[in-house]
């Protein structure tokens, strides 16, 4: 599954917001059960209304949304790169996300306290990502004598590793994170793998005061002007309301959300954006057992996407009975859809669209 991890400075609301993430899914699908696979890292289900309708439609007995992994990340200080607590289960967990969530302060407590003395969002940004710059100096450093040595002896891999190293080390130097280098399409998947921590696609949460949970404030403003520089999605939320919003029932939430001049809970508008962030969409399955979403990158063709459900999907795959998510409903479900000529044979380089319900067809 694809995976989000939190940073932020300590005190921000990174915890808070995790607790109400993990909650909520647990709330939302109730046989699903939210699963703490660590004690930092939570499955949540990714909210989808059509899911709903879906399963209505097929008489499904089960509904089983897509998950999303948020990982929190603790851990990150002022000086964490240079072992201040940028520990390796740290640097591990923040390896293998997919992207990352920057949770910025954006209220004022003074019961709280702030690491550096004052609220400011973007200066906190600045702290957070240059630790991370500058971890991933230290493990391109680290790595680079080696590659370049193995680049001498003519290794056309290696060579090509180096200019790697040598573009995302010169992005670095000059205070920039790794994800603004201009890397060849032909060398993308390198790139990924050199690992970088500043490489990811981020999104930006700030986390506004309860009263400003529907208008924002002077201090999320800026981090959305900093987002929009940065080409990124800024979604602001306040904490403190969705960890309430998490336990309440679901139609106390709507009157609550309603109350707060909210139309969803933020965290939804925070997996919706993590989805965006991540280029995926989903595809459906329905039938009487259940009705499942799947999540797949955006413009995988069917059988890399029937492989997210089996790997022998993936590997006997002959074709796939597509209906748009739209005709399905229109007609009825499946057999409406047939009906009217809704249903159609896709086959192997057939690239999946968001909404798709599909029945694949494979060998065994
Ligand atoms: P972490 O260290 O980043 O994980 O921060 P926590 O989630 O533990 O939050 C630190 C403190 O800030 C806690 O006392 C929270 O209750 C408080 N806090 C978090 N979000 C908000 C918020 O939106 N408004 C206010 N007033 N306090 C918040």
């Amino acid at each position: 599954g694809f995976k989000c991890g939190i940073v932020g400075l300590p005190n921000v609301g990174k915890s808070t917001l995790f607790n109400a993430l993990t909650q909520t899914a647990a709330a939302q699908a109730a046989n699903y059960p939210f699963c703490t696979i660590e004690p930092n890292v939570g499955e949540v289900a990714v909210p989808e209304p059509r899911l709903q309708k879906l399963a209505e439609i097929a008489g499904s007995a089960n509904v089983i949304p897509a998950r999303m992994s948020f990982v929190d990340i603790a851990g990150l200080v002022k000086g964490a790169s240079q072992g201040e607590g940028l520990g390796n289960q740290f640097l591990a967990n923040i390896r293998e996300v997919d992207a990352v969530v920057y949770v910025l302060r954006c209220f004022d407590d003074e019961d709280v306290t702030h690491v550096a003395g004052k609220v400011d969002p973007l200066a906190d940004f600045e702290t957070v990502e240059t630790e991370l710059m500058l971890a991933d100096m230290e493990s391109l450093e680290k790595r680079r004598a080696n590659v370049e040595k193995k680049a001498k002896t003519g290794d056309k891999e290696a060579k090509a590793q180096l200019g790697l190293i040598d573009l995302a080390l010169e992005q670095l130097q000059e205070g920039r994170p790794a994800r603004n280098a201009q890397v060849p399409e032909d060398q993308r998947r390198e790139w990924r793998m050199l690992q970088l921590l500043t490489s990811k696609p981020v999104l930006f949460v700030a986390n506004v005061d309860e009263d400003s949970a529907a208008t924002g404030n002077a201090y999320s403003r800026q981090v959305e002007e900093r987002a929009k520089q940065e080409g990124a999605i800024a979604v602001v939320i306040s904490a403190k309301i969705e960890a309430e919003l998490a336990l309440l029932e679901e139609s106390e939430r709507a009157e609550y959300l309603e109350s707060l001049g909210l139309e969803e809970p933020g965290l939804n508008r925070l997996i919706h954006a993590g989805y965006q962030l991540l280029g995926l969409s989903t595809y459906f399955t329905a039938g009487p057992k259940e009705a499942r979403a799947w999540t797949i990158r955006t413009g995988w063709t069917a059988p890399r996407a029937a492989g997210v459900i089996h790997g022998d999907f993936e590997k006997g795959f002959i074709r796939a009975e597509t209906i748009a998510y739209d005709d399905y409903v229109a007609h009825g479900g499946e057999a409406g859809a047939r009906e009217a000529g809704k249903l159609r044979q896709e086959g192997k380089d057939y690239i999946v669209k968001d909404g798709d319900v599909m029945l694949f067809k494979f060998n065994v």
